[in-house]
Formats: C-alpha cells, sequence, structure tokens
C-alpha cells in the first residue's frame, strides 16, 4: 500500500497535470470502486473543473469547482494514470502520460483494461483512469462542506509534515498507558495520518527504539526522537521521489529510490546493521513483517 510519500509524489503529479482540465464523462465500470454514485453524483462531476489536487494522509482530494471534492483511496492495488491524446485521438503512452500506484503494467500499456474501474474524461480528450486489481480502493464524491464529516477523514490523525506536529502533539495521540506494541501505535492512521509498514520501520530504527516496546515505557526523550526520526524519513523518502518497494511510479514515470538510498532495515532482513554490522532480523509485530536491528533498537 503506498504510504504518505508515495501518495504525496502523486498527489503532486496530478498538481500539474490535471488542475484546471474540466470533466467531460465520468464511467465508473465496477459499482463498488465508487460507493454512491449516481445520476445526480454524475451531474455534479460532469462539467466540473478540477481545482486543487491535496492529500491528507494516504488519501488523495481532488478539488472541483462546484464545491465538491472527489476523495481517492488508493489501498492496495489502487493506481492513478492519466493519458492525454496524441493527435491522432488515440491515448498516448509516452510524454504526456504518467502513472502513480500499485506498480503493475497498467501504468504504462494501453487502457483501459480488465483492472479499469473508473474512467474520468477531461473536455481536451485526456483521461484519468483508477485501476484496482483487488478493488479495495475506492472514489467517493463529498460536499466541501462535509470533508470534515467523512468517516475516514474524521478519524485521521495530525499530518506529520505539518508545522504544527511537535512531540508534544506525538505524545498527546498516542494511546495513554498503553501496552500496545509502538510499531501497532505508528501503523493507527488515527494516531498520526500516512505512516505504513515502510516508515514505521525506518522510524523505529532512526529512533533506536524497539517495534514491540509498549507505547506506556517510552520516556519523552524517546518519543522526541522518533518525532524526529519520522518527519526525517518522510522528508526523506519525499526528497527520494518515495520507496521502489513495489516500484511505484510517480508522475513522470520514475522511480523512487529511497528504498535503495536512505533505508536503513526495511527489505533487509539477512543484511547487516549499517550502524553496528548485526544482521537485521524480520518479525511479526501488530500482524506485519517488521525490520529491526536488536543491537541498535532497545
Ligand atoms: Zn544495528
Amino acid at each position: 500500500m503506498p504510504e504518505l510519500p508515495e501518495v504525496e509524489i502523486i498527489k503532486r503529479g496530478l498538481d500539474r497535470l490535471i488542475v484546471g482540465r474540466k470533466i467531460a464523462t465520468i464511467e465508473p465500470l465496477v459499482q463498488r470502486s465508487f460507493p454512491g454514485f449516481s445520476a445526480e453524483v454524475e451531474s455534479i462531476i460532469v462539467g466540473s473543473a478540477i481545482c486543487s489536487v491535496a492529500r491528507r494522509g494516504k488519501l488523495l482530494l481532488v478539488g472541483l469547482d462546484s464545491e465538491h471534492s472527489l476523495l481517492i483511496h488508493l489501498r492496495m492495488t489502487g493506481q492513478l494514470v492519466y493519458r492525454q491524446a496524441d493527435y491522432n485521438g488515440q491515448m498516448s503512452s509516452s510524454n504526456d502520460s504518467f502513472g502513480g500506484g500499485h506498480p503493475n503494467a497498467s501504468l504504462i500499456k494501453d487502457l483501459p483494461d480488465k483492472t479499469t474501474r473508473v474512467i474520468f474524461s477531461f473536455t481536451d480528450d485526456s483521461r484519468l483512469y483508477f485501476n484496482d486489481q483487488r478493488k479495495f480502493g475506492y472514489i467517493k464524491l463529498v460536499r466541501n462542506s462535509d470533508l470534515d464529516d467523512d468517516s475516514f477523514i474524521r478519524k485521521l490523525g495530525p499530518e506529520p509534515l505539518a508545522g504544527d506536529f511537535t512531540w508534544h502533539v506525538l505524545k498527546e495521540r498516542l494511546p495513554k498507558k498503553s501496552t500496545r506494541a509502538i510499531k501497532a501505535a505508528l501503523l493507527d492512521q488515527c494516531v498520526v495520518a500516512g505512516i505504513g509498514n515502510i516508515y514505521a520501520d525506518e522510524s523505529l530504527f532512526a529512533a533506536g527504539i524497539h517495534p514491540t516496546r509498549p507505547v506506556v515505557s517510552l520516556s519523552d526523550d524517546e518519543i522526541e526522537r522518533l518525532h524526529g526520526a519520522i518527519c526525517c524519513c518522510l522528508r526523506q523518502s519525499i526528497a527520494d521521489g518515495g520507496s521502489t518497494a513495489r516500484n511505484y511510479v510517480d508522475s513522470q514515470g520514475m522511480r523512487g529510490e529511497y528504498l535503495e538510498l536512505h533505508a536503513q532495515v526495511f527489505n533487509r532482513s539477512g543484511q547487516v546493521c549499517a550502524r553496528c554490522g548485526h544482521p537485521i532480523d524480520k518479525i511479526r509485530v501488530a500482524g506485519r513483517g517488521t525490520h529491526v536491528c536488536s543491537k541498535c533498537q532497545k
């Protein structure tokens, strides 16, 4: 599943490519991929221009000029692919195309294909495809005034890269007196928005904290270190173009390089820790494969 940096990369690409475009048609090919779609929803979307692309946690928010937003959650296998029509009216798969999200051939091959769930056509004949092999992702239309009440957004914790996310905020969001493992707490989108398996493992390594440590056992110093590590890992990954753990491809078809360049433990079990030379272990925490240096992480 793409995490905050991967969604941020997609956001930036879409922002550059689709803002200002006017929607001519929308075709939801699978009902489950656009819950709540109706003739009324269609009438709001068609004719609207896209005025913004934003991100909240792992969620994309595409703002329309009709006081509504499209909420897009990619979940496990979702991807967004933008293609401009070339001068023959065919969908071009070269220069002006882009794909972000789950890595499979649908990012680069002719669309629609069997994974295509929703198609937006713009008035200039370019298109935005929402592909989703496993159909866990979704698109929803929400009135802007109702965004804060959306069942998913309402529960989201703070944005870790926002200026007001201090270590005190992190401490406040962590469950009090909880014996839950710190990694489980980091994966909980209500604690902090946008962190998944990669950045939980990397942040805990950078902070020198073992993923199984009960939340209640963390000192203020450790929470402060963890806060710094979260911000640092996420910023580094965005700078690297995201992760290639699953070969996420960004808006220009570039692969992110975070895992190759900067990740210290994720997917490195059996290799030695760059800091101390101890082998990196893979254990299970919160039901997820977890990478840890048991010498550096206490
Ligand atoms: Zn180590």
